[in-house]
């Protein structure tokens, strides 16, 4: 059964994405613990124990103020100017469990009535009043996602640090031991929040449908719509399809187009990245494609047999979830003719590399006509003598714009088939990956040694050359 939906695929940790190595930093509840630098003037009177034992978990021990769940703690922070959310987490869980902060707040004014008097600041030092924008940041991600389709999320917010060491600063000296930091508390305040409003969300840190960054100062909300990826093989019919997209050379493709490309911005209206993934674009109402093929043939060339290998990146889908089998059906009803598809299916992005990185044995079949053609039986002989040999090929001349000179070998794995039809000679040959294919016939002015020209003792020109199967598992 077809998968219609992105497969989990394996943990992958994606070093180019800066984006998610900062929304991932931003999850992290786990801060580098600050030096407590805090021992205060009351503590002075301690001098003559020399610092020994009466430390507790580093901090010097406050008798006025000692951590919560202590209620002198609780009465402390309050003075603090801790708002209820921050009294709350940093109370004790035990307290926590069953009462809310302003329960907390009350029962210490119960025992302190003047404690209400004495709050210092309106300001919360522990979040600066950070909790009270939980609905506000949730109705802003939601605001951002509108229309989107996703059921994971990776959730960051970034704190200022200022805030952060302050906080735990403060937590570590007067909290109850074990409080979560503001950061994680924060978090999971925005999560319980978008549940509680019955969004249908799964939270990950790995390979989410989409990450949200929350900037905790501005409370500016940032969203990726993270791309999914299609695995599958295409048939390329036509001689006049580029693998990719070809910018019109006229005007490099500028968006209103010139009058050499149509208005269009191509060189080439069609191409096996538009012809498979304009449709599937559409489909999920995405931004745009990327198109990573195990290889490429060249313009005039074809593929055949089970297809080249493929990862269609789709950008900011809109739609993530989508029946493949109806994909591959819009895909070949667009591209008749030209492109065919057999199948889809879901993949991790991992599988870019692995088809880009993949090198395979490729079968060809090629097409030429030769100046001067011996008798038959002598033709087929000499070419059939070059099956298994290794051959020399310098770069050749029409890539070598492109490509750094040097000389590849690559084995012609064998000759297997061999047919002369008046001066026209096909031939169909397995070659190891990256073998010029052309250059082999025609030898490239003696670049490619040995070659099916010289073999043959006259100069061959290529007609056409079709790949008939690409090697891979
Ligand atoms: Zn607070
Ligand atoms: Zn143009």
């Amino acid at each position: 059964m077809a998968l219609d939906e992105p497969e989990a695929g394996p943990v992958e940790i994606d070093e180019e994405d800066e984006w998610q190595l900062y929304a991932s930093a931003g999850y992290a509840t786990i801060e580098p613990s600050f030096e407590d630098e805090s021992d205060e003037e009351e503590n002075t009177e301690e001098a003559w124990f020399d610092g020994d034992d009466f430390d507790v978990e580093a901090n010097s021990l406050n008798w006025d103020a000692p951590p919560c769940p202590a209620p002198l703690g609780i009465a402390h922070v309050i003075k603090l100017g801790v708002c209820d959310h921050c009294l709350s987490r940093i109370a004790g869980t035990r307290i926590s469990e069953t009462t809310s902060g302003s329960e907390i707040r009350s029962q210490a004014y119960e025992r302190d009535p003047e404690l209400s008097s004495k709050a210092l600041q309106d300001l919360c030092p522990l979040c600066e009043n950070l909790f009270e924008d939980v609905g506000n940041i949730t109705d802003r991600v939601f605001e951002s996602l509108h229309g989107t389709q996703f059921s994971t999320m990776q959730f960051g917010i970034h704190l200022p640090k200022d805030l952060m060491q302050e906080e735990d600063r403060i937590r570590t000296k007067f909290g109850a031991p074990g409080s979560n930091p503001l950061k994680g508390s924060i978090v999971e305040a925005i999560h319980d929040n978008i549940r509680e409003q019955g969004r249908n969300v799964d939270f990950v840190k790995e390979r989410p449908d989409v990450m949200v960054l929350v900037d905790g100062l501005t409370l500016r909300v940032d969203v990726d719509v993270r791309p999914v990826f299609l695995y599958g093989r295409y048939r390329k019919l036509s001689r006049e399809i580029p693998q990719t997209r070809w910018p019109c050379r006229a005007c490099r493709g500028r968006a209103e187009g010139c009058e050499a490309c149509e208005g269009s911005g191509l060189q080439y209206i069609d191409s096996v990245q538009d012809l498979i993934g304009e449709p599937v674009k559409e489909a999920l109402q995405a931004d745009d494609t990327s198109f990573h093929g195990m290889g490429r043939e060249d313009i005039d060339v074809r593929c055949l047999g089970s297809g080249r290998p493929f990862v269609l990146e789709v950008k900011k889908p809109r739609k993530r979830i989508h029946s493949v089998p109806e994909l591959v059906k819009l895909v070949n009803n667009n591209a008749e003719t030209k492109v065919e598809v057999d199948s889809l299916e879901w993949c991790a992005k991992s599988r870019v590399n692995e088809v880009k990185q993949s090198r395979s044995e490729k079968s060809y079949t090629i097409r030429f006509r030769v100046e001067q053609l011996g008798a038959e039986e002598e033709v087929i002989e000499a070419i059939q003598g070059l099956s298994g040999q290794i051959i020399e090929q310098e770069t050749p001349k029409r890539v070598s714009h492109r490509r750094a000179a040097k000389v590849r070998k690559r084995k012609l794995v064998s000759i297997d088939d061999v047919r002369v039809e008046g001066d026209e000679v096909q031939v169909t040959m397995r070659c190891e990956a990256g073998t010029y294919v052309k250059e082999l016939v025609h030898s490239d002015e003696g670049r490619t040694n040995p070659s099916i020209q010289e073999a043959i003792g006259s100069d061959c020109e290529v007609i056409w050359l079709d790949v008939e199967e690409i090697h891979a598992e």
